[in-house]
Parts: C-alpha cells; sequence; structure tokens
C-alpha cells in the first residue's frame, strides 16, 4: 500500500504546505517506518506550524454555518460519510495495520467501528442534547433547556487507535453542531488522513472538519488558542496534564480528557476457570497490551491461583506473534516504535527490581522481519510492592502480573491502590462480590465475567482518578459538546403588574 500524504486539511481541501517537496522548508519532519519491517518507510512528513493560524480561521468559519442547520441537515452529511467509511473499511483497516503494527483482522474491527459509531452516536447519543421542555416549571411558565455547541472543537487522538476514538469524538461534535480540528498522533497520519477523505467526500460545508499534523508543540498553539472552545483530547496522563496547565487560565473552554489505566481483574474462587482464561488472555495482550482498558494486575483468589497461573502462562506460550498483514492471523504484532520497545523492557525490570517474580520472561523476538516484535510477560508477587513504579504506572507493553490474595477486602484493596482509575473487572458467581466490587472498586467500568477491553459505544467510557476528568467518552461524548441554556417562557405577557411590585411608593 503506498501511503501519500496529502497535508493538512482546512478551507475544504488538502493543502501541503509551501517546500513540501523536499522537505527542507519544514519546521518538523516526521520518518515513520512500518513497526512490523522497519525496511520499509511508509512516509515522511513535513510539519509546518504556519498551518495553524489559517486551520483556526478555517473552523471559525465553518462553525458559523453548520451550527445554524437543524440535526436532521447535519444527520445526512453524517449518513453520506458512513456510507463512505463503509465502503473504505479494507483501505482503511490495511492502513491501520501497517502503521500501528496490530493484525489485520484486529485493525478491521476498527475500520468496521467507524461505520457502526454513526448510528450509535445519530440513534443513542443524539437524544441526550435534543432540547428538552418542562411544562408549568412555574406558575403559567414553562421551561425549556436548550443545548448549542460550543464552537470550533479541537480533537487530538493517540496512536493505539487511530480512526475509532477520535471519530466517536468528531461525531458527536459535528452532530451538537460544532465544527471540528483534528491531529491525529505523529505515528499514525496516514490511517486518519483516510478517515477525513472520507468527511471530503461526504461533502461536508468548507471549514466543518479540519485536519492538521504535527508533534505536541502544534497542539500546543491550537490547545492555548481563545478561539478554540473544546478540546477533546485521548492519550496519556502526562500530556493531557499539559493540556491542563495550558488552558486553565481560560475558564470557558471545555476540556475532556480521555487518558491512560492500570486496570485490575479479580479471579475469584468460584470462577469459571475456562470462561475467564480467553477472556483474560486477550486482555492483557490484544494490540501488545497497548489498550488503555488492557489488564494489568490480575488479583486470583489463593484457592485456584495454582491451576489458574498454570493454565495461563501455558495459553501464553502459545501466543503467535506475527506480521500484522503478511502472517496468517497472528494474536499480536509488534510494539509501536523503539521508545515502546524500550520502555517495555525497562518496566519488566522495574517489576523484578520491585521484587516480583517473572514467571514468563519478556523476549525480543525474531518473527522473521525486522520489527518491534517481543513475547509476552508474566510476573507474580506475593506480596507486591503497592508503591512501587511497577504497580504504579501504566505499562503499554504486552505484561500482565499475578497477585495472590484470600480475603475480597483485600484484593479490592490493591485493585485501588494505584493512581489510575480507568476499567476494572471481576470474575465470579457471586452477586455480592460483584456488588461489592461495583461499590468499592474506583474505576469508570467494571465488568461481571468479562475483562476489562471491548467497550460498548452505548454506554459512557471514561475513567476517575489520573483517568480522566469526568467527561466520559462514547454514548456520553456528546454532552461535553454543548453548554446549556436555560429559558423561561412567559406567553402570557399580561400577567405582571405593577401593583404586584412591593416597596413601590404610591
Ligand atoms: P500521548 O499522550 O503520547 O499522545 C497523544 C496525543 O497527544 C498525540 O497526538 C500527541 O501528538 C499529542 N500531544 C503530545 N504533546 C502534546 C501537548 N503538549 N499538547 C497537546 N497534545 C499533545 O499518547 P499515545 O502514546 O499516543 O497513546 C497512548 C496513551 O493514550 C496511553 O496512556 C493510553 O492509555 C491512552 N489512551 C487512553 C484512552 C482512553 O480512552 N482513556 C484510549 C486510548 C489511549
Amino acid at each position: 500500500m503506498q501511503m501519500l500524504l496529502k497535508g493538512d486539511y482546512f478551507n475544504g481541501r488538502f493543502t501541503h504546505p509551501e517546500g513540501l517537496g523536499n522537505l527542507s522548508g519544514a519546521q518538523e519532519r516526521i520518518l515513520k517506518k512500518c513497526p512490523a519491517e522497519l525496511t520499509q518507510t511508509l512516509w515522511e512528513a513535513g510539519v509546518y506550524f504556519d498551518h495553524v493560524e489559517k486551520v483556526i480561521a478555517s473552523a471559525e468559519k465553518g462553525f458559523d454555518s453548520w451550527r445554524k442547520l437543524s440535526f436532521a441537515e447535519r444527520i445526512n452529511f453524517l449518513k453520506k460519510y458512513q456510507e463512505i467509511v463503509r465502503a473504505r473499511k479494507d483501505e482503511i483497516a490495511m492502513a491501520l495495520a501497517l502503521e500501528v503494527g496490530k493484525p489485520l483482522w484486529e485493525a478491521k474491527t476498527e475500520a468496521a467501528a467507524l461505520d457502526s459509531k454513526v448510528s450509535v452516536t445519530i440513534t443513542d447519543s443524539l437524544k441526550r442534547i435534543e432540547q428538552e421542555t418542562l411544562k408549568d416549571v412555574m406558575p403559567k411558565i414553562d421551561g425549556h433547556v436548550v443545548y448549542k455547541p460550543l464552537g470550533p472543537c479541537f480533537v487530538i487522538g493517540p496512536f493505539n487507535f487511530p480512526c475509532h476514538l477520535a471519530n466517536g469524538q468528531i461525531l458527536s461534535a459535528l452532530l451538537a453542531g460544532n465544527s471540528i480540528i483534528f491531529k491525529p498522533s505523529e505515528k499514525t497520519i496516514f490511517s486518519a488522513q483516510l478517515m477525513i477523505e472520507c468527511f471530503h467526500q461526504a461533502g461536508f460545508p468548507e471549514g466543518v472538519v479540519n485536519f492538521i499534523n504535527g508533534t505536541g508543540y502544534t497542539a500546543g498553539k491550537l490547545t492555548g488558542d481563545k478561539r478554540i472552545r473544546g478540546i477533546f483530547f485521548t492519550g496519556s496522563r502526562n500530556v493531557g496534564l499539559k493540556i491542563l496547565e495550558n488552558t486553565y487560565k481560560d475558564l470557558g473552554k471545555l476540556v475532556a480528557l480521555e487518558l491512560g489505566g492500570k486496570n485490575s481483574t479479580i479471579i475469584h474462587h468460584d470462577t469459571n476457570i475456562s470462561h475467564a482464561l480467553p477472556e483474560l488472555l486477550r486482555a492483557c495482550f490484544l494490540t501488545s497490551g497497548q489498550r488503555c482498558t488492557s489488564t494489568s494486575m490480575i488479583l486470583v483468589h489463593r484457592k485456584i491461583e495454582q491451576e489458574f497461573i498454570s493454565q495461563f502462562k501455558a495459553l501464553t506460550e502459545r501466543i503467535r506473534v506475527g506480521h500484522p498483514t503478511k502472517d496468517q492471523d497472528p494474536f499480536m504484532g509488534p510494539l509501536i516504535d523503539e521508545h515502546a520497545e524500550k520502555l517495555y523492557f525497562d518496566f519488566c525490570q522495574f517489576g523484578k527490581q520491585e521484587g516480583a517474580e517473572e514467571i514468563v520472561s519478556p523476549r525480543k523476538l525474531d518473527v522473521g522481519y525486522q520489527g518491534h516484535y517481543v513475547s509476552p510477560s508474566i510476573h507474580y508477587a506475593k506480596k507486591p510492592d503497592l508503591k512501587g513504579k511497577f504497580i504504579q504506572e501504566e505499562i503499554f507493553g504486552p505484561n500482565c502480573f499475578f497477585v495472590p490474595y484470600d480475603d475480597i477486602e483485600e484484593a479490592i484493596k490493591i485493585a485501588n491502590c494505584t493512581e489510575y482509575g480507568l476499567a476494572a473487572s471481576v470474575f465470579t458467581r457471586d452477586q455480592d462480590i460483584y456488588k461489592l466490587c461495583l461499590r468499592d472498586i474506583d474505576s469508570g467500568l467494571l465488568n461481571l465475567n468479562r475483562s476489562t477491553v471491548g467497550a460498548t459505544a452505548r454506554m459512557p467510557f471514561g475513567g476517575v482518578k489520573n483517568s480522566g476528568n469526568h467527561h466520559p467518552a462514547a454514548v456520553s461524548m456528546i454532552d461535553h459538546c454543548v453548554s446549556t441554556v436555560a429559558s423561561l417562557e412567559t406567553l402570557d405577557d399580561n400577567s405582571s403588574k405593577i401593583s404586584d411590585v412591593v416597596g413601590l411608593e404610591n
């Protein structure tokens, strides 16, 4: 697949900055190698900050016309987009597989989600922002709550789901009447560009959808700009903090942060082990552990610890790691880049230093292609260092670690010891245990007999503590794309009398 970058997208067209031919005029250059085959350069991008001003001006112009359209008119555009992403889903999937390194079968699920998300936004999200009327909210007065778009919104995406996550935020923002500027991860520009091409083909009015490339520096210029009224960020906790630092003086700017996780699963002694094993295997290692919802800690009841861990270990050793598009259905592909690979090995080393035993060691793999291939790894700790780096920080690689427990309260305490709070799950037949977990585990998602990965677009998706700032995405994303206007309506313009005013001289 040839990956031709078309530049930034504003005023309804893709625009290469001048001098792109030899990249000499670029303020930043990004060289993208395929993580599955480093001998293959996918693209080289020049980043030009000069476009920031033009992109914002385009989004302002787009907003002015788009906000005046009815929901029905906006829905028509969304449906045209839906037809186009559906038709181009194989091409998008191939780009995702090559840029991210996720297996093609998995990339296809991300590409398919772009289409289904349109329907969910229209059927499930829209009703949350339709005008509400409260009859006789005061004597002879009706009340209306009106939801108004914010203005130009800036969507910033991570590398691990380059299209799906931004797509959800963009669709909600657009349906609510905002214009958007999307900056994808600098590691996955091409997949994101394909998605923007679909918006272009759908004929959205000029300036409604915009696209800018670059690194954190470019993003920082936009987040700090007063004309940007909403920021929808998905990425790491540290970058989320930087965005807050850059925006906190602009009180009217809505900043919704979807951040990392350090997710736990509790395996109680009454669990059906053969059901829990495949669930957990996928949760720990799919996408090479590069999901915000990947399971990191497995708290297993001491009664079944040996049986469970030995079966899990045996399955882990059967995991096929391979080229995402050339090998037949590997379980997982490579990590995204050299930095991620180094972090993975360093992290496993911290585990050992902090007293965890390595049950399956991480290895650099030779799968026949020069890429960032690593094997999954498993650690075990009877008494983990709850303050240590290994248990506190997000790993973003294919590692999990087991901790045995006797008492459910003890398991919950360990699950809550990290500063993150995105996803958790519990495997048990005991409803009381489930209810206890629901009540006491600090996380935005908590599943029963289902792992931490694989959320639905029809429910809110977001975390607590350092995993987000209480603006969950998915179905509730649209709530953060609007401001509310409360309007009291007195149709009887004869109901107010001067004689009713207290304190007037005769
Ligand atoms: P990252 O934070 O390194 O980068 C995310 C985006 O932020 C990129 O587009 C990057 O260019 C941009 N960025 C960098 N500096 C910036 C700045 N100063 N201001 C504004 N934007 C800036 O994250 P990543 O490595 O691409 O993705 C992995 C992280 O994302 C993990 O922590 C993962 O858990 C998290 N994530 C969270 C969710 C969720 O829904 N909660 C989903 C997917 C990924």
